[in-house]
């Protein structure tokens, strides 16, 4: 199955099957299952844009949003050529179910322009952004939606935002009634950002990696090997902490290829080798240098199989399918991109053993530090790295536990286990506000 909305949608009938018989009224329980099969609103339009050269573009953009059941929708926002109604659809869903795991105070929601970004000048890139802003109008705000960063939107395209969100405030002479940094998060630290956000999607899956070794009896850090797909914001920062705690990275690839080290690369020196020379497949790296000899060339479908004790897709959704879901030699999968794993090849893993610690979970890093920023420019704070980390460390631990305690409980899967958990949060809140 390629289509990741009906992928989520196989994933909340699932739920569905084993949070039905809890609650009484069977038809009240029905219509919530049947208002969180859809977003609430889908905002849809082509974007048109003056290019650099006087010539005009147009660019299809959407706004999934799916429920605001327990706060302002959340979700990031998504520039690339694969971004599409249903990956939205999918993605707006799978927010919900993680701001509920994390227990932070949010509904979700997601975003994204076809486009590649890096065809468009930076003052191209300017204009869509604002023209983005223009599009979701009233739709978003720092009590209606909050939009964040996702593949290929970075900081500085979140300042362009914010700045965009109070013009319109200012026209609407509303300015006064909200601060307009608080409706966009990932911004940089000049412009109401937190600190700590660029690492916080992946430290919050090394948080979890952590809990998981504490369950496994992992002793020895450095014997626990770690493959990782995608070199990008999350998946260099996973690896980043991941080597700082001693676990043993020995693989990481972007979109082009890879590169496995059998002793452990080192994920700094490998990012400035790739920032100099532009490939990853030229940058075998220890903690001293870069070298050939050190180790070898993959392609992206080879660190997927590699015989490592934890794999880590941290790049685009759909890359664990059923053909390459029965090769995966790891025994532990961390999701951090979003979707990575197809409901089919979920179950092939599942049979075989394979223990997946779901993206809702594993990734939720990102989204509850995102709320720290909102809740620090709501009340006019700024918290250090070090106050922003200790509030993470705890979210991740009380979310890998309530999961953990669920998959004992049920023996069902750590997905199936975290979507119990987050679903039934939803449809609580649902039922609270007495809206079915
Ligand atoms: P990014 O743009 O910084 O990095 C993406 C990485 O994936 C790059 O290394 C890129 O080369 C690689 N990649 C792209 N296409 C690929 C392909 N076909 N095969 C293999 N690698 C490919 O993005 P990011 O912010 O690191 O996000 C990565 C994933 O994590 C996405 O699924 C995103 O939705 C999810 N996520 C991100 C955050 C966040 O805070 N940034 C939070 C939660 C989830």
């Amino acid at each position: 199955m390629n289509n990741p909305y009906e992928h989520a949608v196989t994933q909340l009938k699932l739920v569905a099957e084993k949070l039905r018989p809890q609650y009484e009224d069977k038809s009240r329980f029905d219509n919530a299952i049947s208002l969180l099969s859809k977003p609430t609103q889908l905002l849809a339009d082509k974007l048109t844009i003056i290019m650099d050269d006087g010539s005009t573009e147009s660019f299809e953009a959407y706004r999934s949003q799916h429920s605001n059941a327990r706060g302002p929708y959340k979700g990031g926002i998504r520039f690339h050529p694969d971004v599409s109604e249903e990956e939205v659809k999918a993605l707006s869903m799978w927010m919900s179910w993680k701001t509920a795991v994390a227990d932070i105070p949010y509904g979700g929601a997601k975003g994204g322009i076809i486009v590649d970004p890096k065809k468009l000048s930076s003052r191209e890139l300017q204009r869509l952004s604002r023209a983005y802003v223009r599009f979701l109008g009233t739709n978003v705000g720092p009590w209606i939606d909050v939009p964040a960063p996702d593949v290929n939107t970075t900081p500085e395209i979140m300042a362009w935002m914010a700045n965009e969100y109070e013009k319109m405030l200012e026209e609407n002479d509303t300015a006064h009634l909200q601060n307009p940094l608080a409706a966009f998060t990932g911004k940089p630290l000049e412009m109401g950002g937190s600190e700590g956000r660029a690492e916080a999607t992946g430290l919050g899956g090394v948080y979890v990696l952590e809990e998981l070794a504490k369950k496994n009896k992992w002793d020895r850090k450095k014997d626990i090997t770690i493959a990782i797909q995608g070199f990008g914001n999350v998946g260099y920062w996973f690896a980043h902490h991941a080597d700082k705690l001693g676990y043993r990275v020995v693989a990481v690839s972007d979109s082009k290829s890879g590169m496995y080290v059998e002793t452990g690369l080192n994920p700094d020196k490998t990012l400035e080798c790739k920032k100099a020379t532009g490939k990853i497949s030229e940058c075998a790296c220890d903690e001293k240098h870069c070298d050939m000899s050190l180790g070898k060339m993959i392609s992206n479908e080879e660190l997927l199989t590699l015989d490592v004790d934890v794999l880590v897709p941290a790049a685009l959704e759909n890359v664990v399918t059923t053909e390459n879901a029965k090769l995966i030699k790891a025994k532990t999968i961390i999701e951090m991109a979003n979707g990575p794993t197809t409901p089919e090849a979920d179950a092939i893993l599942e049979k075989r053993g394979v223990m997946v610690i779901p993206d809702i979970l594993a990734n939720s890093g990102g989204v509850s530090t995102s709320y720290f920023e909102w809740v620090q420019n709501l009340s006019g704070t700024h918290w250090s790295k070090a106050e922003v980390l200790d509030k993470l460390h705890p979210l991740m631990v009380s979310a890998f536990n309530k999961t953990w305690e669920m998959h004992e409980k049920t023996g069902d899967a750590m997905r199936l286990s975290a979507y119990q958990v987050a679903v039934k949060k939803v449809i609580d809140s649902l039922f609270l506000r007495g809206e079915i």
